[in-house]
């Protein structure tokens, strides 16, 4: 009889979890041990990877799924802080004479591949009586690595190449319902709870550092599920008439925190909703009548998400600005910590952008065109900074961070991928309400709460403030170059240079 360590990395929570079902449905398995290792040194309350929303965020799930597994599966979850490989090693050492599965989800990053093969490598293959397990597609409805794989791959550059390869994968893919499974602990033999001593056991109180800062979204699988239930298990004409482009990127009018798309993100990044429970949940509702689809669609939505997972596997440096075939090497010239500066903290004087800079730094979320709108002026649009400073930024704020999609969309919005939107298509970062970037501009009451210096701004001046009278400034209460900043580039210009920049870039490329 057999130990099995269910090592949570990706996939957290207990739903769709096949590491998890097969500890309980495998009759060789007597024990299962769950365990999270927490990797990141904490400093502050930040860590070098995580502000402090990401890292709260990243708490608060781990705490729910610690709750979840006790009250409805019995079992504890033990919590481990430091590198994953002496982890691992410590926690083995528990069992040399034992039968022991170390089983995860896959992950596909470079740096989680790594670890995995050392842990194989140098501790695994060690000992005659241990042995790791890997489910495939816990994070991804594709399995990526089959995928990247197979003998026809081609990397898929437009959601025409994910129809294909969803039609050679499931055949009529378009409302399909994928198994997903759920563990009854009933159904099963009863499994033991295992206790281990190692020097890197933690709780999880200790890594929090203090009472966490406000935010809007709460981590872990049961927000996670509470959020499903409500914008899109009862949201039926929603889901059918979900169609990305046209989303407001400035949140629901009332409400200038709650997106108005599904707000999932940062439970799917973080595993603690799975991909195929949502992609079925809307399978069920279209089956009922006519819907949105794909690039539109929310399976649209979750199709680029297998599109950057597929990318990020089979291209070489995939996160690098150069050597990666899917990056245009543009100069980008020096460094101007400045306006970088500003950019990050919401203060270049363009107030949509300000709006959208402070709301990821206060909720550590952005509506998908605010990421537009913010990526575009850092890098090809008026700031001509490389587009890998901004993705740092962002992967330390966001609390839906991921490996491959941020990646692939920095790549995108920058103009320097294959499937990237023609670099010459700028956005004006001071929208009117025709701008496709879909800003609120009546009330523009998303502006007023996130920059409150322009609360009393009219709504015909506020995208562009410092073109407003004076005497409109002073009835404003917001004297701009004083109050608010003056915009920290001429926005015509800096779009006039750029694009010529751009274009004699790519010639010098051909
Ligand atoms: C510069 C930039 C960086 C980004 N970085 C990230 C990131 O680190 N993590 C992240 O999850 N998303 C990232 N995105 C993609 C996208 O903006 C978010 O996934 C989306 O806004 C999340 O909101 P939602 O859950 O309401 O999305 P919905 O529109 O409700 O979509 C449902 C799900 O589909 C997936 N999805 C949606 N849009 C995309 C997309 N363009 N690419 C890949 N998957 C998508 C997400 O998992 C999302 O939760 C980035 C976009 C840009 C432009």
């Amino acid at each position: 009889m057999s130990v099995a360590i269910v090592w949570f990395r990706k996939c957290l929570r207990i739903h769709d979890n096949q590491a998890l079902s097969w500890a309980f449905e495998s009759n060789q398995i007597k024990s299962i041990l769950p365990i999270y290792i927490f990797e990141e040194e904490i400093d502050q309350g930040t860590t070098n990877k995580m502000n402090e929303n990401r890292l709260r965020f990243q708490y608060e799930c781990v705490l729910d799924l610690q709750h979840n597994l006790h009250t409805k599966l019995g079992l504890k979850l033990h919590i481990f802080s430091g590198q994953a490989q002496p982890v691992i090693q410590s926690i083995l050492d528990n069992f040399e004479e034992q039968r022991v599965w170390l089983i995860s989800e896959y992950c596909s990053d470079r740096e989680n591949i790594e670890k995995q093969s050392q842990i194989e490598t140098k501790i695994i293959d060690q000992n005659l009586n241990w042995f790791t397990k890997t489910f495939s597609a816990g994070h991804t409805i594709l399995d990526i690595e089959s995928i990247v794989n197979s003998p026809t791959y081609k990397p898929p550059n437009s959601m025409n190449d994910m129809t294909r390869i969803f039609s050679d994968e499931f055949g009529d893919w378009r409302n399909i319902v994928f198994d997903v499974t759920d563990i009854n602990p009933s159904d099963h033999q009863p499994k033991q709870c295992q206790s281990i001593e190692s020097e890197f056991s933690t709780r999880l109180e200790e890594l929090n550092s203090g009472p966490p800062p406000s935010s809007y979204f709460i981590g872990g699988e049961s927000a996670a599920l509470q959020r499903l239930k409500k914008k899109v298990i009862l949201e039926k004409e929603f889901v059918r008439n979900f169609s990305k482009p046209s989303s407001i990127s400035t949140n629901i009018e009332g409400n200038p925190l709650e997106p108005t798309t599904t707000g999932l993100s940062p439970y799917l990044s973080t595993g603690c909703l799975s991909v195929r429970r949502l992609w079925n949940v809307c399978s069920e509702i279209q089956q009922l009548s006519e819907h949105t689809k794909p690039p539109v669609s929310i399976h649209g939505q979750l199709m680029f998400r297998e599109m950057f997972y597929l990318l990020s596997k089979s291209v070489v440096n995939w996160d690098q600005d150069q050597g990666n075939t899917h990056c245009k090497e543009i100069e980008w010239g020096v460094t101007e910590q400045t306006l970088l500066d500003a950019w990050e903290s919401g203060e270049t004087g363009f107030p949509l952008i300000d709006a959208m800079m402070r709301q990821l730094d206060a909720t550590g979320w952005m509506h998908h065109l605010g990421r537009h709108a913010v990526s575009c002026f850092l890098t090809r649009g008026q700031l001509w900074q490389n587009w890998t400073h901004g993705r740092d930024i962002f992967s330390r704020k966001l609390i839906d961070s991921d490996w491959a999609l941020n990646n692939g969309n920095w790549l995108w919005l920058a103009g320097v991928a294959p499937f990237s939107m023609p670099y010459y298509r700028v956005y004006n970062p001071c929208p009117n309400q025709k701008s496709s970037l879909n800003v609120e501009t009546e009330t523009a009451n998303f502006i007023r709460h996130w920059v409150p210096e322009l609360s009393e701004f009219p709504s015909k001046h506020i995208f562009e403030p410092h073109l407003a009278p004076l005497s409109v400034q002073q009835l404003a209460g917001c004297i701009i170059g004083s109050d608010y900043p003056s915009p920290i580039v001429d926005r015509k210009e800096t779009r006039r240079q750029n694009l010529e920049r751009f274009k004699q870039n790519l010639a010098k490329l051909r």
